[in-house]
């Protein structure tokens, strides 16, 4: 048999199904009976089974089985899980303000809804396919795959909740990028799907099963969120070890935007500074010329400024990029005609203390700061 590759299901790796672990025949699907006129062609599948050794998550080569996209329940909540996720939807309820909107993604036939709502929530939910019985629609359940929902759905919903139907997924990454759009940015995604780690601690290898395409771990659980922009705040094993279950809020973003912002505002007090010295007809120099005082000084009216001094001889009568200044020894300070009054001394951490110091204990008078002043 010739060896074919395939795009990991979660960070999109080449997997070569030549890696891959074969384990069959095993039936074709879980939710296929044969009748007996299909005997003769019932021979089951090869599931192939592997790796990523990129994102560590284990998935089946195979095809999807064709009805993927549905959630197949055998029976209503027990009341015993119904109490469980009482308790847990009205802990979420806890995140929120006013009346959040709370969705599930692959919601049978609704029966979480009434009590999402009893909880508080605002509940509605998707289910594929959901109309083929012949009846009609639960309240709050629109009949779509998740893939399908378009644009004017991102940013809705405080909480998307989905219950052990990732791991029927072909793909893991489209499927946790769409719940990270379609989450508000304060919202709360709640999943949970079986656990890899008792299928493999219970050397339960029969597990594997041809609806299941994804098989996590905790820890590739974490790593597939990471991928698709969420952080982890939660992660429980749960029922009697066969389920993960996780809470996790979208990653914020926007730190160096914020961290570009702060830099605009020191440019901004810094040319207010050298603007004030050089009204007053004082001459600057610039103590330290290290790379972050090198890059300021490129964005600053560096025209104000008479030259550099640094105690590094390697640069001393080099030239500072951009602003073309001379970078001096500390030594000219001892030479009255200089031609400085004032020094902002621009170094890291400790430095500027001592260095102040130091310029104060020169015979000659020069006014030095540091800058920016509290650093
Ligand atoms: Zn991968």
């Amino acid at each position: 048999m010739t060896a074919t590759t395939h795009p990991c299901r979660l960070c999109h790796a080449p997997l070569s199904s030549a890696d891959a672990v074969q384990i069959g025949p095993f039936p074709k699907a879980a939710q296929y009976y044969p009748t007996p006129n299909e005997f003769t062609h019932d021979r089951g599948i090869v599931l192939k089974i592997t790796e990523c050794p990129d994102c560590g998550l284990t998935q089946l080569l195979n095809e999807p089985v064709d009805y993927y996209r549905q959630v197949i329940t055998a029976a209503s909540l027990s009341p015993v899980v119904r109490e469980q996720r009482l308790t847990l939807f009205r802990q979420l309820r806890g995140y929120f303000g006013m009346r959040p909107s709370a969705f599930e993604i692959g919601c049978a036939g609704g029966e979480n809804l009434p009590l999402l709502r009893d909880a508080g929530f605002a509940a509605s939910g998707i289910e594929f396919a959901a109309t083929t019985a012949g009846t009609s629609l639960p309240e709050g359940v629109t009949d779509t795959y998740l893939l399908d929902l378009g644009p004017e759905n991102h940013g809705r919903h405080d909480l998307l909740l989905s219950f052990n139907y990732l791991e029927h997924q072909p793909d893991a990454h489209a499927f946790l990028q769409k719940c990270h759009a379609l989450l508000a940015d304060d919202g709360r995604l709640l999943l949970t799907v079986p656990n890899l780690d008792l299928l493999l601690d219970s050397q339960s290898a029969h597990e594997f099963v041809a609806d299941h395409l994804l098989y996590f771990t905790a820890e590739s659980l974490e790593t597939a969120l990471r991928l698709t922009g969420f952080s982890l705040i939660e992660c429980q094993i749960i029922n009697n070890q066969y389920d993960i279950q996780i809470i996790a809020k979208k990653r914020p973003r926007g730190a160096i935007a914020s961290s570009k912002s702060a830099l605009d505002a020191l440019v901004i007090s810094f040319n207010e500074k050298l603007r004030t010295l050089a009204t007053e007809g004082k001459r600057i120099a610039i103590w330290g010329a290290g790379h972050r005082t090198l890059a300021l000084l490129s964005l600053a009216e560096y025209h104000l400024i008479d030259c550099i001094i640094d105690s590094a001889r390697f640069k001393h009568d080099k030239f500072a990029p951009i602003s073309h200044l001379r970078i001096r020894p500390p030594e000219i300070l001892l030479d009255p005609d200089c031609g400085i009054d004032v020094i902002l001394v621009m170094l890291p951490g400790i430095y500027p203390k001592e260095v102040i110091s130091r310029i104060e204990s020169l015979p000659i008078a020069y006014h030095a700061e540091q800058f920016p002043p509290t650093e």
